[in-house]
């Protein structure tokens, strides 16, 4: 008889699942509590798979061998705590794609900032050096439909930790766990310790021959790593101190050092700026070197990477002010890496909807560089109160528009105005990218 599947929720990574569990043979099911958008729906339709849309049916739902979970399905949801208490196996996509992913490697990562950046510049190395290689995970298709459609010999993936919690196999050849911030407590009882053993999984089934990737300048990586047995070969990053063997960061140079190759490379020459890209840069030579990429290759690479959308993305310069969007940094930490990158004076578009952000941790960066701050959102309180003593000039204002144009005003020549806005965007846009979007066309108007 024929194993039944079902899929909890049709995105990205339910219907990459589903196609690569039909092709399989199992039977399979899928089941959305809300609208599925239509091009997911006619993928399942194209591929005559089973499934239903603004509800679940718990009888078609609970007969089930196993349950694949998307990871926007929180533990707390009922239906999942009935299919748990039936004893029933409930898998992320990352692990089902791994049971069939056959000899290819396996570059994995996650971190609470940088994944996407770290992912895609380690893509890029791959790619450069001639790798048969896919970006997988959230820009791309899900690890399970590329499996699907198009296999390749190495996967360089991006892993939140929704998706970690529900592995079971998984083991990549290499991990890189970026660093560790809180976020999305919501989802792990507001206990960042929860959290933060959901980030150590990604190298629980490691063995020794697998390396694992790590931030020694991360306050909690190094306050936690040794309460988790990592088996695999450690390979930190570092900006503090020179290694025998790893990435570090001296008098502007990377040193790369893995087993018996070296290599050094100005940060000059590195495509991408700032503190926190020279440290996913550092993680993704590292991890090209784990899988034997020569350093030529990796060189090459770091100077021609090209940034991401809506983060530290270079807009336009009118009249000689700058505009950056960084509408991908919702929470505090990324804010703190982008002023942190700044060396003009700033105007900083911030605000929208806060997760709980404590703004006195960009005290320090603030009073040093930003001379005026534009407030984009439905509540400003807790900036001003922050703020308020600090930077002279603050307005609020709830649309795009007035964002830009308020911080125009603001600026002088040899100034840069900057969102990055320490919170998610809800309030009064889609998502980041509407409101990078936003923020980009608003420029262009002036
Ligand atoms: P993620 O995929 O983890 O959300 P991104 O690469 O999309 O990470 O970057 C998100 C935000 O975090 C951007 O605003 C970026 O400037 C900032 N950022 C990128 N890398 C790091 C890092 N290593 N440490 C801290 N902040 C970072």
């Amino acid at each position: 008889m024929k194993k039944k599947l079902v899929i909890l929720g049709a995105g990205e990574s339910g219907v990459g699942t589903a196609l690569l569990a039909k092709q399989k043979g199992y039977d399979v099911f899928v089941s959305d509590g809300g609208a599925i958008k239509t091009q997911y729906r006619t993928e399942l339709e194209e591929n005559e798979i089973a499934f239903e849309e603004n509800l679940h049916t718990a009888e078609k739902i609970l007969c089930a061998d196993e349950v694949m979970k998307s990871p926007g399905i929180a533990d707390k949801n009922e239906l999942v705590k009935q299919i748990r208490a039936k004893g029933i196996s409930v898998i992320s996509e990352i692990e089902f794609a791994y049971r069939y992913k056959g000899h290819s490697k396996i570059i994995a990562i996650t971190g609470s900032n940088g994944k996407t950046t770290t992912t895609a510049l380690t893509y890029h190395i791959c790619k450069t050096a001639g790798a048969d290689c896919a970006m997988v995970g959230n820009i791309g298709y899900s690890f399970a439909k590329q499996v699907a459609v198009q296999p390749r010999d190495l996967y360089v993936v991006e892993i939140s930790s929704f998706q970690l919690d529900d592995i079971k196999t998984f083991q990549p050849d290499v991990a890189i766990l970026t660093n560790i911030t809180e976020d999305h407590l919501d989802r792990y009882d507001y206990k960042f310790e929860n959290y933060i053993n959901s980030k150590y999984r990604i190298a629980m089934n490691q063995h020794p021959e697998d390396v694992f990737i790590y931030n020694l300048d991360d306050a909690v990586t190094v306050k936690t790593i040794n309460n988790y047995s990592i088996k695999s070969t450690l390979a930190p990053i570092t900006m503090s101190k020179q290694l025998p063997q790893g990435a570090y960061l001296l008098n502007a140079k990377m040193h790369l050092k893995w087993k018996n190759e070296e290599m050094q490379m100005s940060i000059e020459d590195f495509a991408i700026k700032g503190k926190h890209n020279q440290y996913n840069s550092m993680a993704a030579s590292l991890a090209a070197s784990a899988i034997d990429i020569r350093k030529e290759k990796i060189r090459e690479a770091l100077q021609t990477f090209e940034s991401l959308e809506h983060r530290m993305e270079t807009v336009a310069t009118i009249k000689n002010v700058e505009f950056i969007n960084d509408s991908k940094a919702t929470n505090i930490n990324s804010t703190w890496f982008a002023l942190e990158s700044m060396n003009k004076p700033v105007i900083l578009i911030l605000g929208g909807v806060d997760k709980g952000n404590d703004y006195s941790l960009l005290t320090d960066m603030v009073k040093e560089k930003v001379k005026a701050i534009v407030c984009m959102g439905i509540e400003h309180r807790k900036i001003h109160e922050a703020f308020g003593d600090l930077v002279p000039l603050m307005v609020n204002t709830d649309n795009a528009k007035d964002a830009v144009q308020s911080a125009f005003h603001f600026a002088s020549k040899g100034d840069v105005v900057l969102l990055s806005p320490a919170c998610a965007s809800f309030d009064l846009f889609k998502n980041y990218e509407d409101r990078g979007n936003q923020f980009k066309k608003a420029v262009k108007e002036l």
